[in-house]
């Protein structure tokens, strides 16, 4: 079984490393949240367990975006923050599970455990905010319930400014999640953006001076 930890403090990602390889787990570890979110894309993993509070990007958006990318993997939110509110904040993005620091060793690997055994069948995330709809099983997006038809990268611009709703998007974030090596141009971001607007009224997008993108709540 490979677990992906991120985990940005250094202590906890190495006791984890040490503890869940002594259980016979092979685990590597991403130390912010872009590099959990690509490995967690495309390493594999069987599950992860992702800290909420980390650089470049938080937990909540890792697991969000996953899931708005239709990537399953079994999630373990770990974090300092404890509350209901928090918790619930968790699983609404996404997450399968929940545990608080500090917590047990033993603790932890019965919960890991017990994702595990679960049945891997992809669920529907559908995004929404905005009066637009997205579902990225089917590939359909509405608006107030009419069909609108993109283009994948269109698609995919929207996708995450939904999965974000509604926080503000950086222009430089969408062009390195949607874009990624092909440009590095952020006009690219700007046009479109445009296409959207057209294609799903020019209201729906709000432009924050300075900051990026966002669809209102
Ligand atoms: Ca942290």
């Amino acid at each position: 079984m490979r677990v992906l930890v991120v985990e940005d403090e250094r202590g906890m990602a190495e006791a984890l490393r040490r503890g869940l390889a002594a259980e016979g787990f092979v685990v590597e570890v991403a130390r912010d949240g872009p590099s959990g979110l690509d490995a967690a894309r495309f390493g594999g993993f069987d599950a992860v367990l992702l800290d909420v509070m980390l650089p470049g990007m938080s937990g909540y958006t890792v697991v969000r975006t996953l899931r708005a990318e239709g990537v399953w993997v079994p999630v373990l939110m770990v974090s300092a923050k404890d509350g209901e509110y928090d918790e619930a904040d968790g699983l609404d993005y996404g997450a399968d599970d929940y545990l608080t620091k500090p917590f047990s060793f033993v603790v932890l690997l019965a919960r890991l455990r017990a994702l595990l055994r679960r049945d891997p069948a992809p669920r529907p995330a559908v995004l929404q905010a905005g009066g637009i709809r997205l579902d990225p099983a089917t590939r359909e997006v509405t608006v107030d319930g009419g069909r609108a038809d993109l283009a994948p990268r269109e698609f995919l611009v929207l996708q995450h400014l939904l999965a974000a709703a509604p926080a503000v998007v950086a222009k430089e974030t969408l062009l390195s999640q949607v874009w990624g090596d092909a440009s590095d141009d952020p006009n690219v971001v700007e046009v479109y953006v445009g296409y959207l607007r057209r294609k799903l009224g020019r209201e729906r997008i709000e432009t924050v001076r300075g900051a990026g993108y966002r669809i209102g709540p």
